[in-house]
């Protein structure tokens, strides 16, 4: 069996380097030549064009930055769906409009292709790791027969519903991280104005109700100055327009990520797109005049 991996970026180049790792035969693609010979050094075989990689495989993983990416590699000039075989399945793992999932799901379908939509969540380190976490849409049998594959990416791979149910779970993760962190610097920003050490604070209330995998992740980072993403503002925002867009086509208002939006426009506005959107902080900390961070070591 051979796998084509489309877009080696970030994410896909550790995840694809795990699939080698773990024995598959990859044919790989990206726009960037440099990624792509640092596959091939590592045993993968190269492709031209999608629609080269879907004669090519079996099974085709797509890990692109967005929608627009993703339905031009499918549908578009000498895309998968040129090349591709009836029988075959395409693992779309990047992060996308659940609704251009189904759309596409849709058109595969036509020409006997089966279609998960795949997202993860972890970042870099875990995609490194292989400890990504996977959520899942799309026919059930599918999955089943694909879950070697993604065993070899990650440490938990969940089958949430059908086509598109993936990218919902995805949104509803991305939803919860962003108001969490906007309210981590709401917090801190008010004990550090009101001159408690924000280093106690996150010490005193960890461990009770207020405590989640976010604080663990972002306090530290926050009080050490450190905004070397992990996951980009620029990144969260094109998430975030994406659950704006589901929510409203589908008819559900969702005032508190519409709030925490503008907070990233505006860091994005100062130049800061590319920090780790821990750095929502620095909206707040410019609000108030303060700076959250450890207190000098007497
Ligand atoms: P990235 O921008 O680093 O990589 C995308 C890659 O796709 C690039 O190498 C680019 O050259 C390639 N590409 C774009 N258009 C292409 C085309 N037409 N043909 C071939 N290659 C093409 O992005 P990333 O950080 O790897 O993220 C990929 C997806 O995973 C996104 O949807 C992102 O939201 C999601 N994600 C990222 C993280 C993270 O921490 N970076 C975490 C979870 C999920």
């Amino acid at each position: 069996m051979k796998i084509g991996f489309i877009g080696l970026g970030v994410m896909g180049k550790p995840m694809s380097s795990n699939l080698l790792r773990a024995g598959y035969h990859l044919v790989v693609l990206d726009l960037s030549k440099a990624s792509m010979d640092d596959l091939v050094a590592l045993g993968a075989e190269r492709a031209e064009t999608p629609q080269e990689v879907a004669e090519r495989c079996d099974i085709i993983i797509t890990m692109l930055p967005n929608s627009p990416q993703v339905r031009e590699v499918i549908l578009g000039h000498k895309g998968i769906l040129k090349g591709i075989r009836s029988g075959s399945v395409l693992i779309d793992m990047s992060s996308i409009a659940p609704l251009v999932s189904r759309e596409l799901a849709k058109t595969l379908l036509v020409h006997g292709v089966d279609m998960l939509d795949a997202p993860v969540s972890g970042g870099e380190p875990k995609a490194i790791d292989g400890t990504l976490t996977v959520m899942v849409g799309g026919p059930k049998i599918i999955f089943n027969r694909c879950l070697p594959i993604f065993s070899a990416m990650s440490s938990s791979a969940v089958h949430v519903g059908d086509i598109g149910a993936g990218n919902i779970t995805k949104l509803a993760n991305q939803i919860i991280v962003a108001l969490n962190i906007a309210a981590i610097s709401e917090a801190l920003v008010l004990a550090t104005k009101a001159g408690v050490d924000p280093e106690s604070v996150f010490e005193a209330i960890r461990g009770g109700l207020a405590g989640s995998t976010a604080l663990e992740a972002k306090a530290p980072m926050i009080m050490d100055r450190n905004f070397q993403p992990g996951f980009r503002i620029d990144l969260h925002i094109k998430d975030l327009n994406n659950v704006l867009d589901t929510a409203h086509e589908l008819g559900v208002p969702i005032p508190l990520t519409a709030s925490v939006m503008e907070i990233l426009q505006s860091l994005k506005v100062d130049g800061l797109g590319n920090n780790d959107h821990g750095a929502v902080i620095r909206y707040y900390e410019k609000m108030s005049l303060v700076e959250v961070k450890r207190p000098i070591a007497k």
